[in-house]
């Protein structure tokens, strides 16, 4: 263990963890009482439990898709700019309570404050957007082969959206796809991470209040809170026409084949394993701020946190001492304490992923440059802090082709950019990658169809940290989907082809004669 003065010396207790989370999530509106029960949440911060909740059956999982099915009914028939109304409503909910949500985000999520209120952010950011689409659900009109017919496609509303999300973007996820479903006139069932039920009962609190300020159905918004079995049934059940499914891609094989299994329709948002690649020509300043962030930032807890670093043979070792350096000055703390970067992971299977990768990591050769211990252990026995690591690898090796998710980048050599692209896309993983280059035509190549195979490429800036305004997700393991901005709305909402005639005749497409 190692402890450092720089650090902040103390980790809040446990009854003051439990009295913040409660009052954040009460200054929200979340019916606490209503949802005791006897599964305690452990917030990451310092091991201590911070909420008692009851979890949801089966039973639970049918009637709330049967109300929402049949809140459904009204809600597509309700004007998608009066739904945008509701979403604005929210996204002033959302605002006025932005430090009480970041809070609950803090203690559950482990995330330090910065990023929690940014995470909140993006769900303003989301609501805008989705305010601003709400009089945009448009489709296009075709030029008709036949004459006197008009050939056009209309956007309805789909169904409803069942919404399964990971611990570690509690609110954000969530309201990317619920700010869009609903101005596309879906309603939406959240069954979010077992590790953050107070941050949905916060999030969905807010926007159960805009709903009851604009006459509308609690049924339109609900929460599920509970594990993988409820998600399963979520998944399984035949009124969920949209499984947005975001988290392991473990879960999203699990999640997928069972949806595809009775035609609903998923969007899945899984793991990433995301490179950046650092040319000769880049500039180095910028490549190791943008390095340092997506690497170490949120503790390495990002489905876009960057694990790989491709660097240029000309370049590795002022890179590789430039990011240690960086990683041995990071705060690493209490999330909620002023000046902490670097807050704590999820528990103890993570601290295990990340020591067992580390170890597997030296056993191919690899170095470890900075980082590799367990920090403030002393403080709390249940509480996991690690110093963010810089393994340096002499090539890319197994370890290097799953997601750890914890912070550990490893830097590994290129000699040409075909060999640096090969490398980035050699990983079973699609979802964020960036390349640092002054070099246009690089940057190009990167970008373009020889380049990398990601859903997200990014030049000079890091793997993580996207707009909303942006369709997000990536290929391969990460699973397809794409969420937030963009076209991604079209997923929430049915398209249908319609052929009007009013030429008073009946010509047959492709010239086709059926008289009798
Ligand atoms: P996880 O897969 O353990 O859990 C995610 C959610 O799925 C939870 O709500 C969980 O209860 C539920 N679940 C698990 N098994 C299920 C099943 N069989 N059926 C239905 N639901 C099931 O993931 P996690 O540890 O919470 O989050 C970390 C993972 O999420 C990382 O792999 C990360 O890359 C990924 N992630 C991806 C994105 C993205 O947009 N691509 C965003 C955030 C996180």
């Amino acid at each position: 263990m190692t402890h450092r003065t720089s650090q902040p010396a103390l980790l809040p207790s446990a009854e003051d963890l439990r009295a913040r989370a409660e009052r954040a999530a009460r200054a929200c509106g979340a019916d606490l009482a209503a949802h005791e029960g006897d599964h305690e949440g452990r917030s990451p911060v310092n091991g201590a439990t911070i909420s008692s909740v009851a979890w949801s059956g089966a039973a639970d999982v049918r009637e709330a898709v049967a109300r929402a099915g049949e809140a459904f009914g009204t809600w597509r028939t309700v004007p998608a700019p009066a739904r945008g109304a509701v979403v604005k409503r929210f996204a002033e909910l959302l605002t006025e309570h932005k430090a009480d949500l970041a809070t609950l985000v803090s203690l559950e999520a482990g995330k330090i404050t910065s990023e929690a209120l940014g995470e909140v952010q993006e769900m303003i950011d989301i609501c805008d957007y989705a305010v601003g689409l709400s009089r945009q659900l448009y489709g296009r009109t075709m030029a008709s082969e036949r004459p006197g017919h008009r050939l056009m496609e209309t956007w309805h509303p789909l169904g409803v959206v069942g919404v399964v999300s990971a611990f570690n973007f509690p609110v954000a996820v969530w309201s990317w796809n619920t700010a869009v479903a609903l101005v596309c006139g879906d309603p939406v069932v959240w069954k979010p991470s077992e590790r953050t039920p107070l941050c949905a009962l916060a999030a969905n609190a807010l926007l159960l209040r805009a709903l009851e300020e604009g006459g509308y159905d609690a049924a339109l918004s609900q929460v599920l809170l509970g594990g993988p079995d409820v998600g399963e049934a979520l998944v399984a059940d035949p009124g969920v026409a949209l499984l947005s499914a975001t988290g392991s891609t473990r879960m999203g094989r699990q999640v997928g084949p069972v949806v595809a299994e009775r035609f609903g329709r998923s969007l899945l948002e899984l793991g990433g394993n995301n490179a950046a690649v650092v040319t000769p020509s880049a500039d180095l300043d910028l490549a190791t701020r943008g390095i340092v962030f997506s690497a170490a930032g949120t503790a390495g807890q990002r489905c876009t946190t960057m694990r790989r670093a491709i660097v240029h043979t000309s370049v590795i070792d002022e890179v590789t001492d430039r990011v240690a350096a960086a990683y041995r000055r990071l705060p690493v703390g209490d999330p909620t304490a002023e000046g902490t970067l670097v807050g704590p992971l999820l528990d103890r299977q993570s601290y295990e992923a990340f020591t067992t990768a580390i170890e597997k990591a030296t056993a191919a050769g690899g170095q470890v440059v900075a980082g590799g211990e367990r920090e403030l252990a002393g403080l709390a026995e249940d509480a996991y802090y690690v110093r963010p690591t810089v393994i340096r690898m002499p090539s890319q090796t197994e370890v290097m082709h799953t997601e750890t998710f914890a912070p550990i980048l490893y830097v590994v050599p290129y000699d040409d950019l075909a060999e640096a692209i090969e490398l980035n896309n050699a990983v079973p993983q699609g979802l964020s990658s960036s390349i640092f280059t002054q070099d246009q035509s690089e940057a190009e190549i990167f970008c373009s169809p020889v380049g990398s195979d990601c859903g997200i490429v990014n030049v000079n800036i890091g793997t993580s940290g996207a707009e909303i305004g942006g369709a997000f997700g990536g290929e391969k393991e990460t699973g397809g989907g794409r969420e937030s901005g963009s076209d991604a709305w079209r997923a929430y909402m049915r398209r249908a082809t319609n052929t009007v005639n009013f030429s008073g005749e009946l010509p047959l497409a492709q010239g086709v004669t059926f008289d009798v």
